[in-house]
């Protein structure tokens, strides 16, 4: 079958042929792959040349954002049939640790685990994909034209969720409603396409949301994210550690950028018993390294005024789970509007423009495999 590979030790990317994968084991399902995102973290590892190809392999099939519809199933499998349209979740545990064990290999405590697509497994970009069933998430008809994007809403669903599960947990009044975040202020930092889908999971819980970021207020992601009831935030304008003093203290920081300068500034947003998660991953050769910070200030800041940071990553089948529920949720609210988030689509063989470069008029293009 046609796929394609990077070899991180040549930079060489590619249509190869791979075997076709076969079933295996009754608890395997087979899927041949319709939709394929391209996100940052794919354009960084192809320019860096940092993605591990699988055991014995000099290149590594690329992609982990997917779609396909279900061809084959093993004769142990429940969960999906043939026809129906499915996503493979992305991290496969280290085997060793309990969390990997009992199926959360997005916490894992050892750092053995394999991402499909980044590190040590080939991923999907090609005509077809097989693995077990618990790394299966059935897609219902009606989300078909945006099932590609929910890996990256599943990442989004754990920060938002574990975010809440912390207030939850510290705060006296927060378990008075069952929506910590209705009515509070919410500011996401940075609006690409993670940026813009934990807006809109903040808009679902009922949460104002300001997104900040540094594009013009005519650019197409601005518009998505006014599209939902949510504001925008010049970056160019507004200092990021000023941006309360605008718009009063933020309840809660999703930080989607990956910009180590701006993720310290926003601490100083932060309103009493807010809370910050960073989901954006800085990359030392294009953002830098080093920043100058007030540390004495910082974390005085954060022990008087019962902050809470943390950096959340990855996702399971029960986040896959939970965003194909706000989709359901967005797509009455917002009918059509996730899919126009959607920007271009590319056939497979088209692949080489859009895996290393970003259009400034993109929010997510996707790789076609099949129609
Ligand atoms: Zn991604
Ligand atoms: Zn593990």
């Amino acid at each position: 079958m046609k796929a394609i590979t990077f070899d991180p030790g040549r930079k060489d990317l590619k249509i190869a042929e791979r075997p076709e994968p076969r079933i295996t084991r009754p608890d395997e399902v087979k899927l041949r792959m319709l939709k394929v995102g391209v996100c940052g973290t794919d354009r960084e590892r192809i320019a860096e040349g940092k993605a591990k190809p699988p055991k014995g392999f000099k290149d590594i099939v690329i992609g982990h954002e997917n779609m396909g519809v279900v061809v084959e199933a093993g004769g142990g499998v429940t969960s999906v049939k043939a026809g129906d349209l499915a996503a493979f979740t992305i991290r496969r545990g280290c085997g060793e640790c309990t969390p990997c064990n009992v199926g959360r290999p997005d916490m894992c405590r050892t750092g053995n685990y394999m991402d499909r697509g980044l590190s040590g497994i080939d991923g999907f970009n090609a005509e077809y994909a097989v693995d077990r069933e618990e790394y299966v998430v059935k897609v219902p008809e009606g989300l078909g034209p945006i099932g590609v994007l929910l890996e990256p809403m599943s990442v989004v669903e754990k920060a938002i969720g574990e975010s809440m599960r912390l207030q939850f947990a510290r705060l006296p009044d927060a378990l008075s409603s069952p929506d910590w975040l209705y009515g509070k202020k919410a500011l996401v930092a940075g609006i690409g396409n993670i940026g813009l889908l934990a807006a809109l999971a903040l808009r679902l819980r009922g949460a104002e949301v300001y997104g900040l970021d540094i594009v013009e207020s005519a650019s197409v992601r601005v518009r998505w994210l006014l599209g939902i009831g949510g504001y925008y935030i010049d970056g160019r304008s507004v200092k990021p550690e000023k941006v309360d003093e605008v718009i009063g203290p933020i309840d809660m920081v999703v930080e989607a950028a990956g910009v180590p300068g701006l993720e310290f500034g926003l601490f100083d947003t932060l309103a009493r018993d807010g809370i910050y998660v960073v989901a954006g991953i800085p990359s030392e050769e294009v953002h830098g390294g080093k920043v100058a910070v007030n540390g004495a200030e910082l974390m005085s800041r954060l022990v008087r005024m019962n902050l809470l940071v943390f950096g959340s990553v990855s996702s399971a089948p029960g986040h896959f789970r939970a965003a194909i529920d706000d989709f359901i949720r967005a797509e009455y609210r917002w009918k059509g509007h996730l899919g126009k988030m959607i920007t271009a689509e590319f056939d497979y063989t088209d692949f080489k423009g859009v895996l290393t470069r970003k259009d400034e008029k993109e929010i997510k293009s996707v790789i076609k495999w099949a129609a």
